[in-house]
């Protein structure tokens, strides 16, 4: 009896194992045919700098809509299309319509300087391509010097630190600025970090949200926000939630912030809606 019992566990284990790879292949494939399907759209949240009291920009942040499986989060559909290849198009199509927005945006009176950050994986970060691809859409699209900035993850960065160095470089030769998203929580050598071309570092939410409760994530807060400094970076903090987050970074010289709230990522017409009503407000 125990031995059948087993063995219709292990059964049961492998149908499930089963199950998962068929819809993790299904997904993928789904993928190839996501945005010719009108399935995929970007959505933006609102980047606020502490000294001037303004949304300067904003972070595309792609969203996907599966026909039978609903809303899927990019956390779980970006490291498929990595692995797939998809990424690629994928990519380029979420930078053509950054692109197309910021052109938008740019010709509201209230956005000018506005600027717009876009999460580039792994696979396009060490693309030879990448900044030819860049400088062609900023063109196509006569985008203005410091209108796009790029985000990038340390673990990333570390995989192949001279390709990545080549391709950043390349791009802050065509103004567009770089960031390191989610700091703190991948594995990235100070040395390197110091010899890449960066603008501004990201201080991952878990830190920020665990800062108020927790003395060493205050810590490391603060610590993050002295080495950005000391290397000459911005430094925004991610995943501000409430008024004591954003008092607790501003109070550690924190130059920007992001998160709920100022706004959850939103479409386009809403964003613009929010800045609008803001500078009014402010006036
Ligand atoms: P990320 O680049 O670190 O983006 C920030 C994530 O934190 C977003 O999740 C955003 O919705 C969420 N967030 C922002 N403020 C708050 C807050 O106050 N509280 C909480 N709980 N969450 C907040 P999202 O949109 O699900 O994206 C997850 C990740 O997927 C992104 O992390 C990024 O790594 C990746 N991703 C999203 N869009 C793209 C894309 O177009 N290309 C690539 N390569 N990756 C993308
Ligand atoms: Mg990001
Ligand atoms: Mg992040
Ligand atoms: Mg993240």
């Amino acid at each position: 009896l125990a031995k059948s019992g087993s063995r219709n566990r292990y059964q049961f284990y492998i149908a499930s194992i089963d199950r998962e790879m068929r819809k993790r292949r299904q997904l993928e494939n789904d993928l190839k045919e996501a945005i010719g399907k009108g399935q995929m759209n970007v959505v933006y949240q609102p980047q606020i700098c502490y000294s001037t009291g303004k949304f300067f920009g904003a972070e595309a942040l792609l969203r996907w809509q599966h026909p039978e499986f609903g809303w899927i989060a990019p956390d779980t559909f970006i490291p498929l299309a990595e692995q797939s290849g998809s990424i690629v198009a994928i990519g380029g199509w979420v930078l053509e319509q950054v692109c197309q927005q910021l052109t938008t945006w740019l010709k509201e009176e209230n956005m000018q300087g506005f600027k717009v950050a876009v999460n580039l994986s792994t696979v396009q970060l060490h693309h030879t391509s990448l900044a030819v691809q860049v400088a062609r859409l900023l063109e196509v699209h006569q985008l203005p010097a410091g209108s796009l900035e790029v985000e990038v993850t340390e673990t990333s960065l570390m995989q192949d630190v001279n390709a990545a160095k080549r391709n950043l470089q390349a791009l802050r030769n065509i103004a567009v600025s770089i960031a390191i998203d989610d700091f703190g929580t991948g594995y990235s050598s100070l040395s390197y970090l110091k010899s890449m071309p960066l603008d501004k570092i990201k201080i991952d939410r878990s830190f920020v949200q665990d800062a108020l409760t927790s003395e060493d994530d205050a810590t490391i807060v603060r610590a993050i926000i002295q080495l950005g400094h000391s290397l000459g970076l911005k430094v925004l903090a991610e995943g501000i939630e409430t008024k004591e987050m954003e008092d607790f970074v501003v109070s550690l010289g924190c130059d920007e912030g992001q998160g709920y709230y100022y706004s959850k990522p939103a479409s386009p017409l809403i964003i613009g809606q929010l800045l609008k009503d803001y500078a009014l407000a402010r006036r």
